[in-house]
């Protein structure tokens, strides 16, 4: 399978669905999970019960968080990100449906309305009692100044970056939404995601069984790859902006 074969997809393609992981922001310099230099080599994966049951986890969650902040508050996007703001932009992409939490495909250029976070974003804080949002520089700053965990302002609930960890639960319209664009796709575009974390690893085969090509751009072999119309490996700052002038 040749990239030439990809680029006649995109150019033929009316409705295509983008769906993205870790694996299209590391060009940005943030890490994805399972790499070796990854998020999961340096740091205890806090789970979602451990948050709310345990103070000292919850202190732990936002040290990392606000450890981590700064880089990801100061990254910008890459070429992957730009060519599906090109394919939007050509009138071909639906819907952007990702997994990442870094706004990246927003900050490229995406309507917001367009893309589809399944795992929230680390750009604000929520509250897990009343909903009430703060931005994540505000809760940052609040815990340098020493609430370590820090709680809502409205009602004293326990305040959580708005990403979704281990163990919580998705937002369901959000899924809907993204399983609406799956299945009335025509092409489905599955870009630097290890395609292990379910349900969203679950989006490509929705798409295939409506119909629409499969097609997987990662660096690694995933558990996908076979059910794949095709697979191309290479670095998505390279390959999704060749793909992305098919479509001009
Ligand atoms: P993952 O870490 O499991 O897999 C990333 C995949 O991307 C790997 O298979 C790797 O081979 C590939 N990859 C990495 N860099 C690449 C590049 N430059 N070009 C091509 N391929 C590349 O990521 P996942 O499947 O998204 O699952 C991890 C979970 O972690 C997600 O649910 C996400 O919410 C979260 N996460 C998000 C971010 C972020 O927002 N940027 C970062 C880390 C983790």
């Amino acid at each position: 399978m040749s990239l030439i074969q990809a680029r006649s997809w995109v150019r033929d393609s009316r409705r295509i669905v983008g769906f993205s992981g870790a694996g299209i922001s590391t060009e940005s310099g943030i890490p994805d999970f399972r790499s070796p230099n990854g998020v999961w080599a340096n740091n205890r994966i806090v789970q979602f019960d451990e948050f709310v049951r345990n103070p000292a986890d919850r202190i732990e969650y936002w040290r990392q968080k606000c450890l981590a902040w700064p880089d990801m508050r100061a990254a910008a996007p890459n070429g992957g990100h730009l060519a599906f703001v090109e394919l939007h932009r050509q009138g071909k992409l639906t819907a952007m449906v990702t997994q990442n939490i870094d706004g990246l495909h927003q900050k490229a250029g995406l309507p917001a309305e367009v893309v589809h976070e399944l795992h929230g974003t680390t750009l604000e804080a929520a509250c897990l009692r009343c909903g009430d949002r703060i931005s994540s520089d505000e809760a940052c700053a609040r815990v340098e100044a020493g609430e370590l965990a820090p709680e809502c302002r409205s009602c004293g609930g326990l305040l959580k970056p708005a990403t979704i960890s281990f163990g919580q639960p998705m937002p369901a319209d959000v899924l809907r939404a993204a399983e609406k664009a799956a299945s009335s796709c025509d092409l489905f575009v599955a870009v630097g995601s290890s395609l292990v974390v379910y349900p969203a690893a679950a989006l490509p085969v929705v798409a295939k069984r409506s119909g629409a090509k499969l097609l997987i751009l990662n660096r690694d072999p995933t558990p996908l790859d076979g059910v794949a119309d095709a697979v191309l490996r290479g670095e998505l700052g390279e390959l999704l902006p060749e793909l992305a002038r098919a479509g001009a």
